[in-house]
């Protein structure tokens, strides 16, 4: 199970709206605890790039940093699903998809394998 803070998704989902059509891809900071991974932040990969069709970074030129779960990018089509370029480029322990409507929570997320990862929001209602 991913928990992710319900504000910290929220803005993760502005900042992919907001360059709408175009793909965002971010890294997803956190921890594991027990079998879960909890993300508390999530920040801009050096020289990402953001287009149409895959959003991707030099993994070579990221520091060592145990605190990064993985990372999330979002479809502008809104499918959920990974592409095959998606999985041949993952990179740390999960992959979260995020895309419209925004303006709900709504997101999946992966296992390297491609099994799915559920995700809880915090706090709950
Ligand atoms: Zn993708």
């Amino acid at each position: 199970m991913i928990l992710i803070d319900k504000k910290v998704f929220k803005a993760m989902q502005e900042f992919a709206k907001n360059n709408h059509p175009r793909e965002i891809i971010v890294l997803l900071r956190g921890k594991r605890e027990k079998d879960n991974i909890v993300i508390t932040d999530w920040l801009l990969p050096p020289f990402g790039t953001g287009g149409n069709g895959f959003a991707s970074f030099p993994t070579h030129m990221l520091p060592i940093d145990f605190t990064i779960m993985g990372t999330a990018h979002s479809h502008p089509s809104g499918r959920l699903t990974p592409s095959a370029t998606d999985m041949n480029n993952f990179y740390g322990r999960v992959m979260m998809i995020i895309g419209p409507p925004y303006d709900e929570p709504r997101g999946a997320a992966y296992y390297k394998s491609g099994e799915q990862i559920p995700i809880r929001f915090s706090p709950q209602q």
